[in-house]
């Protein structure tokens, strides 16, 4: 049986690995590193380009090249390279495909099944994007994992049984997720996740470019139209220089010429790691909404943790440990690579499902991070007004799970045609919400419900067959 790889599919950077006898362990791409920039460029010559290379061609020829282009998976976004339009799945098929070919020349075997990770924020339609860019890049996509329950997976993996309450602080180029884990009895729960897709390392380069800008008397919009190199090359140099102020105290940064050129006469302007923590406060101030989320969700207060974790690059900047240890009253860990970390889990998932001995006793539970439910329309006197959500399954309920909601026939409400059923990808598993037609005099009036089912690897449920399962809430079950 061919090798199940772990992909954690970045906003900035991406990385594989895969579970061996030692435990997981990171395949190296083509150039030997671990991370794989998650950028796609077309050269001058019109050749395709992915990862490091990408990067560099981005820095004099941003037109040619898309990054960042997780923050958009789901929507309509679309750039266009050299005359040629992509949609968010397609650049993601092109860095999975990179990373497919990567792993098959470093185990010297085909590789066609993946485990791939996601922000535990995204929601139905950034999961199925992601599944579909698996499916582009000739991957069979075995499981859609939540970044955050990857990690805790590969630190489950490697501290073993010790029991206790953690959270899961997750801030990665473009996302950050907060998750609250607990291990008990050998079982590994994540017991709530909560996060923001638009909030991560990214977010602070722009603000330091942006006061970079300022310092010579651009905006940052403006610049971004007029000068698109000068500010692809800044934000280049910006982000060299917040990495190099998570050791240092100052830095300087040089401001390149509206063709992004670096000439011996540009402007240099010295940043102190005071002042990047002052310009970039509001954005890291984001982070707490999401935590109190997970936090009230899961039930605890923040002394009842016994560790936070830290995942994810953007966790170096010395402000952010800061802030956490500032929040929890204790510093943060960060046992294992904040880069690594999330590959490696997805490599253990991967090892579950291959049945791999190295994983025979690990468990994990995971819950679903958004309320399910149906769209409705609901009746005022004799008019019916539609955009109303009916929600059956709430956020952070653990997962599998199932929920069957009645309705009497005098209640003013129906479903909309179109979201009859809603669908979850989450953890493995789909949650079908449909409406039981005995219960609705309203529902049967309209069409019958078709038996459904599901072309999709994650699951075979079919909806004629659907019925509440034997799955109770906090039921503990391998995902
Ligand atoms: P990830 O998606 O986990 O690879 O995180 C990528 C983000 O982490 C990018 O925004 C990087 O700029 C940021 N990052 C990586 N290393 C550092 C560092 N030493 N200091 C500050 N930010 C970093």
């Amino acid at each position: 049986m061919n090798t199940i790889i772990g992909i954690d599919l970045g906003t900035t950077n991406s990385v594989t690995a895969h579970l061996t006898q030692d435990g997981p362990m990171v395949i190296p791409n083509a150039l030997g590193e671990s991370l794989t920039p998650s950028v796609v460029g077309i050269d001058p010559d019109g050749k395709l380009l992915v990862g490091r290379a990408a990067k560099e061609l981005q820095i004099l020829h941003p037109d040619r090249c898309a990054s960042v282009f997780k923050r958009h998976m789901g929507s309509d976004w679309t750039a266009t390279l050299a005359g040629r339009t992509f949609n968010p799945e397609e650049l993601s098929s092109l860095v999975l495909r990179s990373l497919r070919e990567d792993a098959e020349a470093y185990l010297g075997e085909k590789v066609d099944r993946a485990v791939i990770t996601v922000p535990a924020y995204f929601n139905d339609h950034q999961r199925k994007a992601t599944l579909n860019a698996g499916k582009i890049a000739g991957l069979k996509v075995e499981r859609i994992v939540n970044e955050p329950t990857a990690a805790a997976m590969a630190y489950g993996f490697h501290e073993g049984r010790k029991e206790k309450l953690w959270l899961v602080f997750d801030l990665g180029g473009g996302t950050f997720d907060a998750s609250v884990v607990e291990v008990f009895e050998g079982v590994l729960e994540v017991k709530s996740s909560a996060g923001e897709t638009f909030l991560g390392g990214e977010d602070f380069t722009r603000s330091l470019a942006a006061r970079v800008l300022e310092a010579v008397g651009l905006s940052f919009e403006r610049t971004e139209l007029v000068a698109p190199r000068l500010v692809s090359r800044l934000m280049q140099q910006c982000e060299i220089a917040k990495c190099r102020l998570s050791r240092e105290e100052a830095t300087t940064i040089r401001v390149p010429s509206n063709d992004g050129d670096l000439g011996p006469d540009c402007r240099q302007i010295t940043v102190t790691r005071a002042q990047l923590q002052e310009w970039t406060a509001n954005t890291l101030a984001r982070v707490e909404l999401p935590i109190r989320r997970a936090l009230g969700d899961a039930g605890i207060g923040w002394k009842d943790l016994d560790e936070v974790v830290l995942v994810g690059g953007a966790t170096r900047m010395p402000a952010v440990v800061a802030r956490v240890t500032q929040l929890f009253g204790k510093p943060p860990q960060c046992r294992l690579d904040p880069d690594e970390v999330v590959a490696w889990g997805a490599a253990v998932q991967a090892g579950l499902i291959a049945c791999d001995r190295a994983v025979d006793d690990l468990v994990v539970t995971d819950v679903a991070p958004f309320t399910l439910g149906i769209g409705i329309s609901k009746l005022f006197g004799s008019e019916r007004r539609d955009g109303y959500f009916l929600p059956i399954i709430h956020r952070n309920t653990p997962f599998p799970s199932a929920a069957l909601s009645r309705w009497p026939r005098w209640k003013p409400i129906r479903p909309r045609l179109s979201s009859r059923f809603t669908r979850a990808r989450i953890a493995g598993s789909r949650i079908t919400c449909c409406w039981a037609s005995s219960c609705c005099r309203e529902f049967r009036a309209a069409r019958p419900v078709k038996p459904w089912r599901s072309a999709s690897p994650m699951t075979s449920t079919a909806c004629s067959r659907w019925k509440p399962p034997s799955w109770r809430h906090g039921t503990r079950r391998r995902t």
